[in-house]
Formats: structure tokens, sequence, C-alpha cells
């Protein structure tokens, strides 16, 4: 009945993500995520996934490719400068993005995500979310500099505005070895910055 994170977190994305939309995986890791948004968004939607690992950009290419997904913006490069690769008329135009946080499970466990990173792609994600769209962090603490991500990312999300977002936080209370959790952000109103 309670669904667990991930499945929780993909139940939300295919909620709201229609087809023709904007979406962007910014932790491709082994590509399910990826896989889920270019499912919803179909042919004439556009997903820009970053990963700064090739290896996952790999796995991610070859899962898209088994369930028959059209090729989509896969990109080596760290999702804090998102900017550098966001085109002008997907700008203010992004429904959802999804982070998976931590290291690649399967990979090299020392290549995790970095809280100043982490937060720098989440503020330009907020920005370019059009009005309804939604931000999900997956957040795993487990790891040794996850909890330092964890914090940091908790007190932003904390700080913004009730009028401009609506935070969500959905985990299990009662699991052992500090399970995953997800923060979830709708953008309630359009920004001037
Ligand atoms: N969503 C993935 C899936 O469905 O399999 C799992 C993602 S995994 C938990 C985290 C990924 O984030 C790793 O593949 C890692 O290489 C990637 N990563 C770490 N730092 C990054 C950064 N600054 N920008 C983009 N990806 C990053």
């Amino acid at each position: 009945m309670l669904k667990r994170v991930i499945p929780y977190a993909h139940t939300l994305l295919k909620e709201l993500v229609q087809v023709g939309d904007t979406v962007i995986d910014a932790t491709c890791g082994n590509g399910h995520d990826t896989l889920v948004l270019s499912e919803c968004v179909a042919e004439t939607g556009t997903v820009y996934g970053f990963d700064i690992q090739a290896q996952a950009l790999e796995e991610t290419r070859r899962r898209l490719t088994v369930h028959n997904q059209p090729e989509r913006l896969l990109i080596q490069d760290s999702h804090a400068n998102l900017l550098d690769h966001l085109k002008v008329q997907d700008y203010h135009n992004i429904t959802a993005a999804i982070f998976n946080l931590g290291y690649l499970p399967g990979g090299d466990k020392s290549i995790i995500t970095t809280p100043q990173s982490t937060l720098d792609a989440v503020q330009v994600i907020l920005e370019h979310l059009k009005k309804g769209g939604l931000l999900i962090l997956v957040i795993y603490h487990g790891h040794e500099g996850g909890s330092d991500e964890r914090d940091q990312l908790l007190t932003y999300v904390q700080s913004l505005e009730q009028k401009d977002y609506d935070v969500l936080q959905y985990g299990f209370v009662n699991q052992k070895n500090n399970p995953p959790f997800i923060i979830a952000i709708e953008k309630k109103r359009m920004l001037i910055y």
C-alpha cells in the first residue's frame, strides 16, 4: 500500500509529466529515472540527462535502446553546469527534474554527488521550472559525505518561501541503516529574478 521511495518518485513524475514536455534527469546513473521520464514525454518531448561518469551515460543509453526509446540529450558534465546545455526554448519551461543522489550502484563508490554542485543545480532548475513544475530529490545519506549533503539540502529547502513553493518530505521513519527519503518541490508561481 505505502510505496517505497523510488516508486513513489516515479508515481509523482508519471502523474505530472505529459507527452511533449521537457524534463531533466540530473543524475542518470543506471538510467532508471531517465527511462521513466523518456516514456512520459514520448517522441515529441525532450529529456536532458546528466552524469559526470561515462559509464553511467553508456548504461543509460543502453537502457533507453533496450526499451525502444528515442535518443535523448545525455550529457557528460556536472548538473551544476546545466545552463551551458539548456536550450533557450527550454528556459522557464521545465516540467520536472529528478536527482538521485549518492554514488552509482555497481560503480565507483568514491564518486558521489556533492553538496555545493547539487545545491547550485537545484537553484538553477527551480528558476527554470514552469509553474506547477516539480523537482524531486532522492536523498541517500548512509555513505560518507551523505549526511552533510542531506543537511545542507534540508536547510536550503526549508528556507524556500511557502508562497512560492510547496516542499514535501516522504520517507519511512522506522527503517534501519539510514533509509533514503524524498524531497519533492512544487513551484507554485513564476518568480522574477
Ligand atoms: N538515477 C540513477 C538510476 O536510476 O540508476 C542513480 C543515480 S546514482 C545514485 C548517482 C549518480 O550521480 C552517479 O552515477 C554519479 O556519477 C552521478 N553524479 C555525481 N556527481 C554528479 C554531478 N555533479 N553531476 C551529475 N551527476 C553526478
